[in-house]
C-alpha cells in the first residue's frame, strides 16, 4: 500500500462551490456583504451567542478581544502552557504577560486549580482552551474568575460545534473566539470570528474591528483600531460550512470513534477524553505514549511519515519558547513529550483508519 494520509483537510461539498462562485458573480455593488451577512447571523445562533463578528482568523480575534479588556503592561492574563501559540500572542499584542498554567490529564485543558494558584492582583483575564475539541471546565474557571473579578475569553478555535450540558462552546465566557483556518473542521481558507452576548464588549470590540470608526463622522477614526476583516467570499465558503456544520462535527466524531475502535484496547495508550454531559468534537484524535513501548512517540511520527501517514506533534510547551520563562507544568510536560495527532482530514475513510490503525499497532507492538 502506498497511498498518503494527509494530516487534516476539509469536507467540501457543491454546495460551498455554488455559495463561492455566486459570491465571486454576484457578491459586489448593493450586494457586497450578503454573504457577510448571513454568515454571522448564523454563526451567532450555531455559538447561542448574541453577536458575532467575523474576522481574517482566530488570532485577529483574541488581539481585538485583548483590546476591548484594555490590558497594559504590567496586566497578566492565564494561558495553559500547551496551546497554539496566538493564544498567548494575542496578550503580548498589548504589551501584557501571558502567565502559563499546567492543564488536566484528561481533558489537556487549563487546570482550574492551577488557574487559580496563579490569579495575582494583577490578573485581568483568563483564556481556556478547549484543546482538541474538548470544552475546558467552564463551571469551575467561571466560578472562581467570577469570585477575582477576573474576565474570561474562550479560545474555543478548536472546540467549534462542541456542548457541555447542550451549550455550544462559545456561550460559556464574556467572549469567544473561533478559527476557520484550512485545517480546522469548518474552514473559510483563513478566517475566524468573535461572538459575544454582552452588548458593550460588542460596541467596544466591533469598534475596534471596523478601524475605530466614529459612528456619527465620515471618514473620521476616534482610535488606533485594526482591520482584521473577512471577505463576502470567503463568507460564502463560512455560510456553507456551518449550514452543513452537523453532518461535519458528526464525521470529525466518526473518525475518532474509528480510531478508538482499533487503538483503544491497547494498555497505555491514552485517547481524547469525552467527560459526562460534554459532546467533543474530536477535532484532532490523538494519542498519548504512557506505556513501555517499543517506541517513543517521536520515533512513532517519524516512522509514520515515512509510510507516508502524515501526523503532528502533541502541541509544545509555549513558557519554554525563547520568548517566555519555562514554568513547572509535569501535565503538559507528559502531553509534550509524549502526544501524537493522528491524520483527521475530513474526508478519512473507515479504510484509511484501518490502515493507520494497523501502521501504529505494528510500530508500536512490534
Ligand atoms: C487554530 C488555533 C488558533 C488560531 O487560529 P487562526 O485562525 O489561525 O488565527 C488559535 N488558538 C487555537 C487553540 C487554535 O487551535
Amino acid at each position: 500500500m502506498n497511498r498518503e494520509i494527509p494530516s487534516a483537510g476539509p469536507w467540501i461539498t457543491q454546495k460551498e462551490k455554488d455559495y463561492v462562485a455566486d459570491a465571486v458573480a454576484n457578491g459586489w455593488y448593493a450586494n457586497w456583504s450578503g454573504y457577510l451577512d448571513r454568515f454571522e447571523k448564523k454563526f451567532a445562533e450555531f455559538t447561542q451567542s448574541r453577536h458575532a463578528i467575523l474576522t481574517s482568523s482566530c488570532t485577529g480575534a483574541l488581539h481585538i478581544a485583548m483590546s476591548v479588556l484594555e490590558l497594559k503592561p504590567g496586566d497578566e492574563v492565564i494561558v495553559p502552557d500547551v496551546t497554539w501559540i496566538a493564544t498567548a500572542t494575542c496578550v503580548c499584542y498589548l504589551g501584557a504577560t501571558p502567565v502559563f498554567v499546567d492543564v488536566e490529564p484528561d481533558t489537556w485543558c487549563m487546570d482550574p486549580n492551577a488557574f487559580k494558584a496563579a490569579i495575582t492582583p494583577r490578573t485581568k483575564a483568563v483564556i481556556p482552551v478547549h484543546m482538541y475539541g474538548h470544552i475546558a471546565d467552564m463551571e469551575a474557571i467561571n466560578r472562581i474568575a467570577g469570585d477575582h473579578g477576573i474576565a474570561v475569553i474562550e479560545d474555543a478555535a478548536p472546540g467549534i460545534g462542541s456542548r457541555y450540558n447542550d451549550r455550544p462552546s462559545g456561550s460559556f465566557g464574556l467572549a469567544a473566539t473561533f478559527s476557520f483556518q484550512g485545517a480546522k473542521p469548518l474552514v473559510t481558507g483563513e478566517g475566524g470570528c468573535l461572538v459575544t452576548s454582552d452588548d458593550d464588549f460588542y460596541e467596544r470590540a466591533y469598534w475596534y474591528w471596523d478601524h475605530c470608526r466614529d459612528k456619527n463622522l465620515t471618514l473620521f477614526n476616534n482610535g488606533i483600531g485594526y482591520k482584521y476583516k473577512m471577505s463576502n467570499i470567503q463568507a460564502a465558503l463560512g455560510l456553507a460550512q456551518v449550514e452543513r456544520a452537523s453532518e461535519i462535527i458528526e464525521k470529525r466524531r466518526r473518525i475518532f470513534f474509528w480510531y478508538r475502535d482499533r487503538l483503544g484496547d491497547i494498555a497505555g495508550l491514552r485517547m481524547n477524553a469525552e467527560r459526562p454531559g460534554h459532546y467533543n468534537n474530536f477535532y484532532v484524535p490523538t494519542i498519548i505514549l504512557e506505556g513501555d513501548f517499543a517506541k517513543t512517540a517521536k520515533e512513532l511520527m517519524d516512522e509514520l511519515d515515512r509510510r507516508k501517514i502524515r501526523n503532528r506533534p502533541f502541541f509544545r510547551r509555549i513558557s519554554k519558547f525563547p520568548m517566555f520563562k519555562p514554568i513547572n507544568a509535569p501535565v503538559a510536560d507528559h502531553l509534550a513529550e509524549n502526544g501524537i495527532n493522528l491524520p483527521c482530514p475530513t474526508l478519512l475513510t473507515e479504510e484509511d483508519a484501518d490502515w493507520v490503525a494497523k501502521n501504529v499497532r505494528e510500530i508500536l507492538l512490534g
